[in-house]
Protein backbone atom coordinates (compact mmCIF):
# COMPACT_ATOMS: atom_id res chain seq x y z
CA UNK A 1 0.00 0.00 0.00
CA UNK A 2 1.77 3.23 -0.86
CA UNK A 3 2.17 5.71 1.76
CA UNK A 4 -0.23 8.44 2.55
CA UNK A 5 1.40 11.87 2.81
CA UNK A 6 -0.30 14.06 6.20
CA UNK A 7 -2.29 16.59 5.01
CA UNK A 8 -0.51 19.17 7.84
CA UNK A 9 2.82 17.62 9.30
CA UNK A 10 3.69 17.29 13.09
CA UNK A 11 0.18 17.35 13.67
CA UNK A 12 -0.20 13.18 14.39
CA UNK A 13 1.62 10.19 14.25
CA UNK A 14 1.15 6.43 14.00
CA UNK A 15 3.02 5.12 16.99
CA UNK A 16 3.44 1.33 17.97
CA UNK A 17 0.22 1.88 20.42
CA UNK A 18 -1.74 3.47 17.59
CA UNK A 19 -2.22 6.75 16.17
CA UNK A 20 -1.88 9.81 18.45
CA UNK A 21 -2.15 13.52 18.15
CA UNK A 22 1.19 15.30 18.81
CA UNK A 23 1.67 18.50 20.54
CA UNK A 24 2.74 19.71 23.77
CA UNK A 25 2.21 19.47 27.72
CA UNK A 26 2.67 22.15 30.49
CA UNK A 27 4.51 20.45 33.16
CA UNK A 28 3.90 22.93 35.50
CA UNK A 29 -0.69 22.98 35.20
CA UNK A 30 -0.81 20.15 32.76
CA UNK A 31 -2.23 22.06 30.17
CA UNK A 32 -2.56 20.02 26.86
CA UNK A 33 -1.50 21.82 23.96
CA UNK A 34 -2.29 21.02 19.97
CA UNK A 35 0.21 21.89 18.09
CA UNK A 36 2.85 22.11 19.80
CA UNK A 37 3.78 25.28 21.76
CA UNK A 38 6.80 26.91 23.12
CA UNK A 39 4.73 28.77 25.90
CA UNK A 40 2.15 28.19 28.22
CA UNK A 41 -0.62 30.41 28.25
CA UNK A 42 -2.56 29.83 31.56
CA UNK A 43 -2.31 33.08 32.52
CA UNK A 44 -2.27 31.62 36.20
CA UNK A 45 0.71 29.45 35.91
CA UNK A 46 4.18 30.43 35.44
CA UNK A 47 6.20 27.01 34.87
CA UNK A 48 8.83 27.69 32.20
CA UNK A 49 8.59 24.44 29.92
CA UNK A 50 6.21 22.16 28.06
CA UNK A 51 6.87 19.00 27.64
CA UNK A 52 6.38 17.16 24.18
CA UNK A 53 3.23 14.70 24.61
CA UNK A 54 0.74 12.62 22.33
CA UNK A 55 -2.62 13.03 23.13
CA UNK A 56 -5.34 10.00 21.99
CA UNK A 57 -6.76 7.89 21.17
CA UNK A 58 -10.04 7.64 22.98
CA UNK A 59 -12.77 10.58 23.72
CA UNK A 60 -16.26 11.49 23.86
CA UNK A 61 -17.53 13.64 21.49
CA UNK A 62 -18.77 16.72 22.82
CA UNK A 63 -20.26 19.09 20.38
CA UNK A 64 -21.02 18.39 16.50
CA UNK A 65 -21.59 19.84 12.85
CA UNK A 66 -22.59 18.17 10.02
CA UNK A 67 -21.40 19.57 6.62
CA UNK A 68 -23.82 18.54 4.43
CA UNK A 69 -22.30 20.74 1.25
CA UNK A 70 -18.96 21.45 0.02
CA UNK A 71 -17.10 23.92 2.65
CA UNK A 72 -14.72 26.72 0.70
CA UNK A 73 -11.31 25.87 -0.08
CA UNK A 74 -8.74 25.29 1.08
CA UNK A 75 -10.58 22.50 2.92
CA UNK A 76 -9.59 19.08 0.71
CA UNK A 77 -11.91 17.00 -0.92
CA UNK A 78 -12.52 14.23 -3.12
CA UNK A 79 -14.82 14.25 -5.79
CA UNK A 80 -18.19 13.10 -5.45
CA UNK A 81 -18.73 15.28 -2.67
CA UNK A 82 -19.90 13.25 0.85
CA UNK A 83 -21.51 14.81 3.68
CA UNK A 84 -19.81 14.30 6.76
CA UNK A 85 -19.86 14.99 10.43
CA UNK A 86 -17.51 16.96 12.27
CA UNK A 87 -16.73 16.66 15.83
CA UNK A 88 -15.20 18.19 18.29
CA UNK A 89 -14.33 15.71 21.27
CA UNK A 90 -12.95 15.58 24.25
CA UNK A 91 -9.73 13.39 24.44
CA UNK A 92 -9.71 11.41 28.01
CA UNK A 93 -5.98 12.60 28.24
CA UNK A 94 -7.62 16.49 28.91
CA UNK A 95 -7.51 17.85 25.18
CA UNK A 96 -10.40 18.95 23.20
CA UNK A 97 -9.84 18.79 19.68
CA UNK A 98 -11.76 19.06 16.27
CA UNK A 99 -11.83 16.15 14.34
CA UNK A 100 -14.13 14.60 11.06
CA UNK A 101 -15.65 11.30 12.14
CA UNK A 102 -15.48 8.34 9.67
CA UNK A 103 -18.57 7.28 9.36
CA UNK A 104 -21.22 6.27 6.20
CA UNK A 105 -23.71 7.76 7.72
CA UNK A 106 -23.14 11.50 9.68
CA UNK A 107 -26.63 11.23 10.84
CA UNK A 108 -25.86 8.58 13.58
CA UNK A 109 -23.28 10.53 15.09
CA UNK A 110 -24.15 12.27 17.95
CA UNK A 111 -22.84 13.66 21.12
CA UNK A 112 -21.89 11.63 24.08
CA UNK A 113 -20.74 8.77 22.02
CA UNK A 114 -17.75 7.30 22.37
CA UNK A 115 -15.01 7.57 19.91
CA UNK A 116 -11.09 6.70 19.07
CA UNK A 117 -8.28 8.18 16.94
CA UNK A 118 -7.71 7.11 13.88
CA UNK A 119 -5.65 8.24 10.56
CA UNK A 120 -7.68 7.99 7.67
CA UNK A 121 -7.90 9.63 4.09
CA UNK A 122 -8.80 13.10 3.84
CA UNK A 123 -8.87 13.16 0.32
CA UNK A 124 -6.37 12.51 -2.84
CA UNK A 125 -4.14 15.69 -4.49
CA UNK A 126 -4.36 16.63 -8.10
CA UNK A 127 -1.44 13.72 -8.73
CA UNK A 128 -3.83 10.84 -7.03
CA UNK A 129 -1.44 11.08 -4.20
CA UNK A 130 -3.37 10.00 -0.70
CA UNK A 131 -3.56 12.53 2.14
CA UNK A 132 -4.15 11.35 5.42
CA UNK A 133 -5.53 13.23 8.33
CA UNK A 134 -6.85 12.42 11.77
CA UNK A 135 -10.84 11.54 12.25
CA UNK A 136 -12.09 9.96 14.93
CA UNK A 137 -14.68 6.51 14.72
CA UNK A 138 -17.65 5.88 16.86
CA UNK A 139 -16.42 2.98 19.29
CA UNK A 140 -19.75 2.72 21.75
CA UNK A 141 -23.37 4.91 21.42
CA UNK A 142 -23.28 7.14 24.24
CA UNK A 143 -26.22 8.49 26.25
CA UNK A 144 -27.03 11.16 23.62
CA UNK A 145 -27.22 15.24 24.34
ZN1 LIG B 1 1.13 25.81 32.60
Amino acid sequence: MPQATPVVEGLFTDTANGPRLTGSRCAGCDMPYLPVSALCHNPDCDAPDLQPAEFGPWGVIWSLARQDYPPPAPVKFDEPYQAYAMAVVDLDDGLRVLGRVATDDPESVDVGQRVELIIDTLAHDEDGKELSTWKFRVVEQGAGA
